[in-house]
């Protein structure tokens, strides 16, 4: 790829994504595929005086050989010094930065229970340094750039090198790189999400009502509910961005009180499983019923990964103009599908939705309607065609969205 477009990937990701601060360490969680923008981060971050970058590397490869001949009854087996190292790092301020390029089909085929039984291991580790990670206790940014395998799923009618290359050309206009100045165009639209937040935590809506085809989902909020979007905090008020790109503004819906039947309206890749056209019921927030067309099993698995996991920990509005939906492609790509479109999560929720929420006892937590889980998987609900009001405590009705797009103005 260009190096003049990674420079200044590398440039917005670690000025604006993680905004590092004078005398903080990096941490960096990368796929070996993504080497080039790892080492372009790790250059920019010393010359803005980074004193030390620490890269923990992971192989797509290795996974599927685990999954191919490790044995059945091992996948609860966990490096358990990756898990301090990464707690001992965040518990000293070091900002978290995770490089992602799986291969949408990596594990496809092989037993969803293992992988899921995989990745709740993980998560069991992690746990606690991903509450202060996650918890915005350090400054902290996912990214996901173009990797051969990846693009050829994209754009599968060409070779993978050309897809590649073709699938940089579409994150330079995601990514918003296209400018001379990106740093300055990403404040702007942080900013301007910032406003929309803002609306939308001042009205306090007493419920979300959202209507589509095939949805018709009633979200209760929790009181003191935040809206968060565009550049978050952390704890020590520090600016950054959780997500390169990011189109939404987010909240978390009352794990109790979320009613209805919704709708996917794109592909969810959960760990190299593909689910598809899916429908979930809820009844007082919990899931009661479920069905795909495609990746029936995986979901199942999902749902049934913990009890926090059969309700949302997070609601999200899109825009349905956004560069990614506008793109109009299909990524396979949790970061970039749900920055295309309104979404939800199954799993647990931001305690920073909630207000004093990364204060709270782990019961006052569950009684402020805060859900907790190992997972927290985003699945697509938006399109052109979805309107979403605001109910108010007084029954009235304030519309949000009308037909995807925003229906008030800031
Ligand atoms: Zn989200
Ligand atoms: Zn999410």
């Amino acid at each position: 790829m260009d190096a003049k477009l990674l420079e200044k990937y590398a440039k917005v990701i670690t000025e604006v994504g993680l905004n590092l601060q004078e005398g903080q360490r990096l941490f960096i969680a990368a796929e070996m595929n993504t080497a080039p923008l790892v080492r372009e981060v790790t250059a920019k971050a010393y010359q803005n005086g980074c004193p030390l970058v620490t890269v923990l590397w992971s192989d797509e490869k290795l996974k599927q050989i685990r999954h191919e001949f490790a044995p059945c009854d091992s996948f609860e087996e966990y490096a358990t010094w990756i898990a301090d190292g990464i707690l001992e790092n965040a518990k000293r301020g070091d900002a978290y930065l995770s490089i992602t390029g799986l291969d949408p089909d990596l594990l496809a085929g092989y037993d969803p229970e293992l992988i899921a039984l995989e990745l709740k291991t993980q998560a069991k580790h992690l746990k606690k340094a991903k509450q202060i990670i996650s918890g915005n206790g350090v400054q902290w940014t996912v990214v996901c750039p173009p990797t051969p395998k990846w693009a050829g799923k994209i754009f599968p009618e060409i070779s993978e090198e050309k897809a590649e290359e073709k699938l940089w050309d579409v994150m330079e206009k995601l990514c918003r790189l296209n400018y001379d100045d990106p740093v300055a165009v990403w404040r702007k639209h942080l900013s301007d999400l910032g406003k929309r937040h803002t609306y939308l935590t001042e009205k306090q809506f007493e419920t979300l009502h959202f209507r589509g085809p095939g949805t018709d989902l009633k979200i209760g909020m929790p009181k003191n509910h935040l809206w968060k979007g565009g550049g978050g905090k952390t704890l020590g008020g520090v600016d950054f961005s959780a997500n390169l790109p990011t189109e939404e503004v987010f909240s978390m819906p009352h794990r109790e009180k979320v009613d209805g039947v919704v709708r996917s309206t794109k592909p969810l890749n959960y760990y190299g499983n593909l689910i598809e056209n899916f429908s979930i019921t809820f009844e007082k927030g919990r899931v009661v019923d479920f069905s795909a067309e495609k990746g029936e099993a995986t979901l199942a698995k999902m749902i049934e990964a913990d009890e926090g996991a059969k309700m949302l920990g997070e609601v999200a509005l899109v825009p349905h103009h956004s560069p990614i939906s506008e793109s109009g492609l299909i990524f396979y790509n949790t970061l970039f599908d749900e920055n295309a479109a309104c979404h939800l999560a199954l799993g647990s929720a931001y305690r920073s939705c909630v207000k004093g929420g990364t204060e709270m006892s782990e019961n006052e937590l569950a009684e402020a309607g805060v859900n907790d889980s190992l997972i927290h998987v985003d699945f697509m609900i938006g399109s052109g065609d979805i309107d979403v009001d605001g109910i108010n405590a007084d029954g009235s009705i304030s519309p949000i969205m009308r037909s995807g797009e925003w229906a008030f103005t800031v």
